[in-house]
């Protein structure tokens, strides 16, 4: 048996050719790639990215890696798209493709942040204002509880000066915003957008649309006055009800999103 094993190894390892990293680490499961496709497509569906932003998730047989689509408009997203990536954000198999610039973001919290499963960095409209305003993001209500109520802002001059275009193009400028970002699970960065992590695919996409939703609904109760948000308790307690709900949305997103195709 031993020697028809290894020569199954073996051949394995060809195909899978010496770059690919597919033999070392074994490949991903197919249901995570699949969820990552429909991630793509229920965040332009439900107005968090556009033809820019994007979302990956940490390999589930090497937590060294991480898997994001290279550089393509995220609705247009197929499993065929899906490239591997090593924290250091190089691609294990770049063949001619392009990848997005700003992988670093990804692979930095990687790092930093062990708990973390997935990451959404997107330019979400409503949220951008928060970035740049002195008003701070807070929770408005029970469904954006999990924001708590310090939400910390990402300000890349006091990383690059203010000469930069603003975009997280690199290992330092990454492993920085990584440091903002800190334990919680947004980060806002001014003059840009912001990022989100968490524990899975649905959990992660469940933050970033009602990050988007709360910061509508936030400026919306500002401009009729002054504004009661969610206590610390409040926040946690609320946050801890609704993150056994996440299921329930992804499902009825990810039907929608994809029926759209
Ligand atoms: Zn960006």
């Amino acid at each position: 048996m031993r020697p028809v094993t290894c020569s199954v190894v073996l051949l394995v390892a060809m195909l899978a050719g010496p770059s690919s990293g597919i033999a070392q680490s074994g490949a991903p499961d197919a249901k995570l790639i699949e969820d990552l496709v429909a991630a793509n497509r229920i965040l332009f569906d439900q107005g968090v990215v556009d033809g820019f932003g994007h979302i990956s998730v940490r390999h589930d047989k090497d937590p060294n890696r991480y898997l994001l689509a290279r550089n393509v408009a995220p609705a247009l997203v197929k499993a065929e798209d899906i490239m591997e990536f090593d924290l250091d954000s190089n691609a294990i198999d770049l063949r001619d493709r392009r990848i997005y610039l700003e992988r670093f973001i990804h692979g930095e919290i990687y790092k930093l942040r062990p708990d973390v499963k997935a990451v959404i960095h997107s330019h979400s409209p409503s949220v951008i204002p928060f970035g740049a305003a002195r008003a701070k993001l807070q929770p408005i209500y029970h469904m954006s509880a999990f924001l708590g109520t310090d939400v910390p802002v990402f300000e890349i001059r006091d990383v690059a000066g203010s000469a930069t275009d603003l975009l997280v193009r690199d290992k330092a400028l990454g492993q920085a915003l990584a440091k903002t970002l800190g334990h919680h699970p947004v980060a806002l960065m001014r003059g840009h957008g912001s990022v989100t992590v968490g524990n899975s695919i649905p959990q992660v996409v469940f933050r970033a649309v009602y990050a988007e939703m709360n910061a509508k609904l936030q400026a919306d109760a500002m401009r009729l006055g002054s504004v009661t948000f969610l206590t610390p308790e409040e926040a946690a307690k609320a946050a801890e009800t609704i993150d056994g709900q996440v299921m329930r949305p992804w499902e009825l997103w990810k039907r929608k999103a994809m029926k759209a195709e």
